[in-house]
């Protein structure tokens, strides 16, 4: 049977950060248990189809769903995708931990905590719209590790409103002193609908020149930390790469189950849009692209290891097109890329202009 990375979109928040574009409403019990079991539904009428060997629960904040209606999820995962996980992920914020039963969660199958500090600088995490403070994310550290769940990994934000070398550096040694294994440092985007968005010209955000900088002092101060870059935003000790997350980078086949999750199966990606209704009803809809050597070559960029004309092979039967060798030898000279006999990479430059670099070799 087909092996799949299982997605799990959890839609509840309790309240919107201003810059966040995921798709989350306002939780309440009702909504939450009519969710739910719609989500049980949906999970098993893909009973025997597929094994999950990654599962991703993520949001929205999932952990506020509580340890019940999480197990009854995990449950019905289990039965439907077999017990196979290689790797169960669960998205948590700080201030619903203290609620959270991390024994119970990882006695029916958690093994991953993925945590969003952003911060450990109480003035930015209130410009971010976030509740919690750094202790709250130190404590909750505490309680997940109390349980034997040992792969932990927190979110780091750069480009936040005031944001300095030493508050970034106060953050990543927070992060460091917690010993987690993981660690995601994004850059800030301010994305259109959001309220962010609308505030832009008053948010004081650090200039392009100062969030580069930022992140290639992170991702230094990181690596000298013991945290290895495998794509652009994340980090690891040796060993603890999201295994979940590396398939979609490597385009390898995922589930995704709840609104506005996505998927993609047999080359072919779909969704369910961004309302519940839809998810109810289990209308999917058909996204055009997918699959392609564009699609290929843009994600596998995103890591580290890069493109390997090798895997290219074998992912679809015939060599990498010169045309795109020839586009990528032309950067050869910026240093923004590094390509061999063995396949094309970006360097930390680069991943700073990823897109542009992508859209240059794909011309
Ligand atoms: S908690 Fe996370 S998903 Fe929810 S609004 Fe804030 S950033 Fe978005």
């Amino acid at each position: 049977m087909k092996k799949i990375g299982l997605y799990i979109h959890i839609p509840f928040c309790n309240g919107k950060c201003p810059y966040c574009d995921f798709y989350s409403v306002k939780n309440s019990s009702e909504k939450m248990d009519e969710y739910i079991f719609y989500l049980n539904q949906r999970l098993m009428s893909n009973h025997g189809k597929f094994i999950a060997d990654t599962v991703y629960f993520g949001g929205g904040t999932p952990g506020l769903l509580g340890t019940e209606r999480i197990v009854t999820v995990l449950k019905s995962v289990w039965k439907s995708f077999g017990k196979q996980s290689r790797e169960t992920t669960i998205e948590i914020n700080p201030e619903s931990a203290k609620k959270l039963d991390f024994e119970m969660l990882k006695y029916f199958g958690i093994d991953r905590v993925s945590m969003g500090l952003q911060s450990a600088d109480e003035n930015e995490l209130k410009k971010l719209g976030r509740k919690h403070n750094a202790e709250e994310v130190s404590k909750a550290v505490d309680q997940i590790r109390k349980s034997g769940i040992n792969n932990i990994s927190l979110d780091l934000m750069l480009g936040i409103s005031g944001q300095s070398f030493r508050t970034l550096e106060n953050s990543i040694n927070f992060c460091s002193a917690l010993d987690v294994t993981h660690i995601s440092a994004y850059i800030l985007k301010i994305e259109q609908g959001t309220p962010y968005y609308n505030m832009k010209e008053t948010l004081d955000l650090p200039d392009e020149d100062t969030v580069c900088d930022f992140y290639e002092y992170t991702a230094d101060k990181l690596e000298n930390l013991g945290y290895k870059q495998y794509e652009i935003s994340n980090f690891s000790k040796p060993g603890f790469e999201s295994r979940h997350n590396l398939k979609y980078w490597r385009c390898e086949e995922y589930l995704g189950i709840g609104s506005s999750a996505h998927s993609f199966i047999d080359k072919k990606r779909f969704f369910y849009d961004r309302s519940f209704e839809n998810f109810y009803h289990d209308i999917k809809t058909a996204d055009g692209c997918g699959g392609d050597e564009e699609e290929y070559i843009a994600m596998v960029l995103r890591l580290n290891e890069g493109l390997d004309f090798h895997k290219f092979k074998e992912y679809f039967g015939y060599d990498f097109p010169e045309k795109y060798v020839k586009n990528a030898e032309k950067l050869k000279s910026t240093k923004l890329i590094v390509i061999d006999g063995n396949g094309i990479k970006l360097t930390r430059k680069g991943f700073l202009c990823s897109n542009s670099i992508i859209v240059n070799i794909l011309k």
